[in-house]
């Protein structure tokens, strides 16, 4: 079974789509975090992604198809980050044929601009284990350490607000188009991003209750 999150930056999907995985024994692909993690090696693949990143833009979907395909093997899968628009929805479905894999779900994760921006411009990420933290929501114990690995915190390049702004406008133009592409399918949810989230997770549950019984 196959699950994709879809979301605005800021929407929560990276954590709903973590503590999902955890719960049902999923492996989750985050698309954001293998380019990074490619970004950081210095390859000529991660400093070609990089470029698009730092701006807050897309990568090519010439690129970013060929790394979902080598990084997605697991038939319980749950992506997060891809596809984020029409012409990559139709590129993960022919990846999914090649493989054997079936996608039944596309959740969509709803939240105001308002609240992106405050998520964003807040948020402190580890550099090493990747624990995310909000400055008032969830702030670290100790300013700029990490709870878990006390390694330093850092503030995402595409975090700060000209960035957010044009990452919203990126959202918008391709969700029509997505959102049509998954309601023809009858794989599509919508799920209100801004309640608590463990009530979110609760109803992400519920869902995929329905959805085998
Ligand atoms: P995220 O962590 O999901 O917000 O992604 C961070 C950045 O990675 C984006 O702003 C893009 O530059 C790149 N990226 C992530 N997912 C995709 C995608 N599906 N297609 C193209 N670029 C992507």
């Amino acid at each position: 079974m196959g699950i994709v999150f879809f979301g605005a930056p800021g929407s929560g999907k990276g954590t709903q789509a973590d503590m999902l995985a955890a719960g049902i024994g999923f492996k989750k692909v985050s698309l954001g975090d293998i380019l990074r993690e490619e970004a950081k090696t210095g390859s000529q693949l991660g400093r070609e992604v990089k470029q698009y990143m730092d701006k807050g833009e897309l990568a090519p979907d010439s690129i970013v198809s060929r790394v979902i395909e080598a990084n997605l093997n697991c038939n319980n899968f749950i992506l997060d980050g891809y596809p984020r628009n029409r012409s990559q929805a139709e590129e993960l479905e022919k990846i999914l044929q090649r493989k054997n894999f079936s996608m039944d779900l596309f959740i969509y994760l709803e939240i105001s601009q308002k609240t992106a921006v405050n998520r964003l411009s807040k948020r402190r990420v580890c550099q090493d284990c990747r624990s995310n933290y909000h400055l008032d929501n969830m702030p670290p114990q100790e300013e700029g350490v990490c709870d878990h690995c006390r390694a330093g915190l850092f503030q995402r390049d595409d975090d700060y607000p000209e960035v957010i702004k044009k990452r919203w406008g990126i959202f918008l133009e391709n969700s029509r188009e997505i959102f049509q592409y998954y309601k023809d399918k009858g794989v599509f949810a919508a799920i209100n991003g801004e309640k608590e989230k463990e009530e979110i997770l609760r109803e992400l549950k519920q869902r995929l209750k329905s959805l085998k019984a």
